[in-house]
This record gives structure tokens, C-alpha cells and sequence, in this order.
């Protein structure tokens, strides 16, 4: 691909479909970073999904779990418990009862010893696991090491498998933690969003900065796994000032790996409510754009790797193995209430209540609530959100793929809408290679989803062509 800012790279402009793709064009106003999209999208996971029929989910589910699972895998265990609702979090479930901590971990574990002799469970190695919420590190620590002594009995993990234990400051005592990975875990990711006081108590969070800092190094000192906080931006009251000191007290502390976050107002949420009777003024979306360049340039500067764009690293224990795989469209079994899955081309998520879950599991019944049937591209939208997330895509390989799919000339359906990405300022082209910029890199949710949509339009319209034809 040429890098050229007057014609399109890919070629001539002599799309058809020239006016269906200005949709997904962004604003050219020299300000890409606040201004290229009216707003943020997500990636949809759902995107040419089809729901199975109530009536066929068992045969199907049957079909499906009758074959070996092959290719990269990982899987994912749901603790769905919060002590409380942080108030800006769209992912709180279930009110944590500690007295029932011990009876969910049963149930789940029994959930993953059912199928241990199954060959898509058993066959080929799992490269990670996630134990995700919800919140893992609020149950007790026997039975946390005793999940993750049933994932190590019953799942084929690879010898290098990651394991990650998602969760609070709260409640992770130092003896969890090392119970924790004495049990075999390797990686704990923290949801830490700020470090500054003032602003973690407006939060509702209770452990101030020192409290923090003192807790981590604890962590870090132990050397048994990789340590990496998530660092939120765009909460009401911070500002690049603060940020400034959140990133550089994570530079200071010596973490394994930082995840960077902009602040998504969700309808509900204890902040949403918060912000609509006043008590908290929000930062303006257009200066999001702003706390993200700031934190590329101070990463980059004190040499973190970025492994996504939202993913840095200062030593290689950090792999962000689970993210990268999931993104990539690996195969995902699902454990626990509420967690989903994907395999063999179709995606599943367990039944949400937890009091269901354990009934299923006791009754020996499949605690599958919802499956649906992946799109027929599925594997090449999942190429496309592997590079996405690495803030790039092979024109070479998408161009290949567009063509042995449904004959497209990607120089006709891409051309256009990269090109002017690339005036917008998003992303820049060469030969062989789209480069998201840094205002690339904050609009990647966005970009992608738009992109995907305009492939799939392409594809189907592409396909009925041929099937009308004959
Ligand atoms: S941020 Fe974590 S702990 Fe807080 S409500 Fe959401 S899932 Fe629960």
C-alpha cells in the first residue's frame, strides 16, 4: 500500500458502496483525539451471532462438547460477588455473602470435574485462565487454592499456562495472596483506578494511597507472579495532574504491568446516578482523549512495552495472555454462574443466578442459559481484533482473506474508509500495514467496531450476489 494523502492507498476510489462507507468516516477537524468519533464505540461480540433455539440447545450443546477442542485455548471461571457496588462499575452481579463462598466453590468445581474426561475438555492444552468477576479475591483463601487446585486437577493446562486472579486491594490479605500462588497461580490483576487519596474515597474505595503503596510492594516483594493494576481515567474530580502521579507511582513501585482504562458511563450505576443529582461533575468525553495521550507518553518514556493499546509491560512476567487470546477468538470454556464461553463456532454463557447454577450442577443438568451460533466469518472478524488490539492490521493478510472469502478487492472495499482514517488522523499506511496513531490507538474500540460492521455488510452483500446468480 502506498502512503499517500491524495488518492486512497489501496487504489483508485471506485466503490459502489462510496456513499454506505461514509458512515463510518471520521471527522476531519485536526483534532482526532477529542473529535474523530461522536462518540466511543465497543467492540460487539454478538456481531452476526444467531441465538439457537430453545429447542435445540441440547443437541446442540451435545454436538459440540462430542468433538475435540483444537487451536488456542483458555478458560475463564466467574466469581460473581461484590462487597460492594463501585460506583462506576457495569460488571457488579451478586452481593458477597461470605457464608456462601464455600458452597459456590464446590458447585463450580464440581462444574469442571464433570467433563474431565471429555475429549473437548481434556484434549490439547489450555493456555490461560482467568478468574474473573465479581470479585475472586473476596472469597476466603482455602477456597480460592481450592478453585484453583480443581482447575489444575481437572483442565489440561499448558506448562506455561497463565493463570490470573482478578480482584480488589480489599480483602486480598498478603497471606491470600501467597496462598494464592502457592496454589499455582501466576498473575494477580488489581483494580486499583487511582492511587490518589482524595480521589479513591470519592470513589468509595476505603485504603488510602500509603495504605496502597505499602500493600503492593508487599505483593511485589514476594516475587512469586506478575502484579499489574488497572489505572481508570476521565473520573470526576481527576485531573492530568493526578494521572501524572498515578502513573508515575506505578513506575515507582517497580509493577509487573499497567492496564489503562477510560471511565464508561453506564446507564445505572451508582456514578450515573451520582452525576445526574449533582453530586458529581463528570470530565467532558473530548478531554478523555487527552489523559490517554498522556499516559502513551509516560509509559513510552519511562520504556513499558505496550503489548495492547491499552496494555503495557515493564518485565516480560507480564504476558496479558488471557486478553490477547480471548480478542484473537481462542476457544473459552465457561465455568461458574454467569460466564462465557466459546467453542467450535458457537459462543455460550451459563446461567447468570447463582442459586440456578447450583441447582443445575447438583441436578447434573447443563447450566447453559444462552448459545448462539458464531457468524459464518467469525474467525476472520477475531483476525481483525487481534491486530486491532495491538493498534495495526496487515493489509496483506486482510486483503488475501477478503478475496478467498467472497472475491472482494480489498483495494475498493477498504481503500476509502482506511484513507480517510488516515486523514483524520487515526491511522497512517504502508505497503502492507494500517499504524493506528496515538488518537488511533484511544479510538481502537471504535474503529474496530465500525470496521467489522463494514466488512460484514461487504461479505453478505457479496455472498447474495453470487447466490443470485446461481
Ligand atoms: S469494579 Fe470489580 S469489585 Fe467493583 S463492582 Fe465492579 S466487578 Fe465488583
Amino acid at each position: 500500500m502506498r502512503p499517500n494523502n491524495n488518492s486512497t492507498a489501496l487504489g483508485p476510489v471506485q466503490n459502489s458502496n462510496s456513499k454506505l462507507v461514509e458512515r463510518f468516516f471520521a471527522h476531519e477537524d485536526g483534532t482526532p483525539l477529542a473529535n474523530a468519533f461522536t462518540g466511543k464505540r465497543r467492540v460487539h461480540p454478538s456481531l452476526g451471532m444467531e441465538p439457537v433455539p430453545q429447542e435445540e440447545r441440547e443437541q446442540v450443546w451435545h454436538a459440540i462438547t462430542a468433538r475435540p477442542r483444537r487451536g488456542k485455548s483458555v478458560a475463564y471461571l466467574n466469581v460473581p460477588f461484590c462487597e460492594h457496588h463501585c460506583l462506576f462499575c457495569g460488571f457488579y452481579q451478586n452481593a458477597w455473602r461470605p457464608q456462601e463462598g464455600t458452597r459456590y466453590v464446590q458447585a463450580v468445581i464440581e462444574h469442571l470435574k464433570r467433563d474431565k474426561d471429555c475429549s473437548y475438555q481434556t484434549e490439547d492444552p489450555i493456555h490461560a485462565v482467568y478468574f474473573g468477576g465479581g470479585t475472586p479475591t473476596a472469597l476466603e483463601a482455602d477456597d480460592l487454592v481450592r478453585l484453583i487446585e480443581g482447575v489444575r486437577a481437572y483442565l489440561p493446562l499448558a506448562p506455561d499456562c497463565e493463570i490470573t486472579v482478578e480482584g480488589r486491594v480489599h480483602g486480598f490479605t498478603a497471606d491470600k495472596t501467597k496462598a494464592v500462588f502457592d496454589a499455582g497461580a501466576n498473575r494477580v490483576s488489581l483494580g486499583v483506578q487511582s492511587f490518589d487519596t482524595a480521589l479513591r474515597r470519592s470513589l468509595g474505595r476505603k485504603k488510602s494511597r500509603e495504605e496502597l503503596i505499602a500493600f503492593l510492594e508487599t505483593l511485589l516483594a514476594m516475587d512469586k507472579g506478575a502484579i499489574i493494576v488497572d489505572l481508570l481515567y476521565g473520573l470526576p474530580g481527576q485531573t492530568l495532574s493526578t494521572w501524572d502521579n498515578d502513573l508515575r507511582t506505578a513506575f515507582e513501585i517497580g509493577l509487573d504491568g499497567v492496564d489503562v482504562y477510560s471511565l464508561k458511563l453506564i446507564t445505572g450505576t451508582p456514578l450515573v446516578r451520582g452525576i445526574e443529582n449533582g453530586k458529581f461533575v463528570p470530565i467532558a468525553a473530548a478531554e478523555h482523549g487527552n489523559f490517554y495521550a498522556r499516559a502513551v507518553e509516560l509509559l513510552d518514556g519511562a520504556r513499558w512495552k505496550a503489548i495492547s493499546t491499552t496494555h503495557w509491560r515493564r518485565t516480560t512476567r507480564e504476558r496479558n495472555l488471557y486478553n490477547l487470546l480471548v480478542k484473537g477468538g481462542a476457544q473459552c470454556l465457561a465455568f461458574g454462574a454467569g460466564a462465557g464461553g466459546s467453542l467450535h463456532g458457537y459462543s455460550y454463557m451459563t446461567s447468570s443466578k447463582v442459586e440456578a447454577f447450583e441447582g443445575q450442577i447438583e441436578r447434573g443438568e447443563i447450566p447453559v442459559a444462552h448459545l448462539m451460533r458464531q457468524a459464518p466469518h467469525s474467525d476472520l472478524y477475531n483476525g481483525v481484533k487481534a491486530e486491532t488490539e495491538l493498534g495495526r492490521l496487515n493489509l496483506k493478510w486482510l486483503s488475501a482473506e477478503l478475496n478467498n472469502r467472497a472475491g472482494l478487492d480489498a483495494d475498493l472495499v477498504l481503500g476509502p474508509l482506511f484513507e480517510q482514517w488516515q486523514r483524520a488522523g487515526l491511522v497512517v499506511l504502508s505497503d502492507d500495514w494500517v499504524d493506528f496513531t496515538v488518537a488511533g490507538c484511544y479510538w481502537q474500540a471504535t474503529i474496530t467496531q465500525c470496521l467489522l460492521e463494514w466488512l460484514e455488510q461487504n461479505i453478505n452483500q457479496e455472498l447474495e450476489v453470487y447466490e443470485l446468480i446461481g
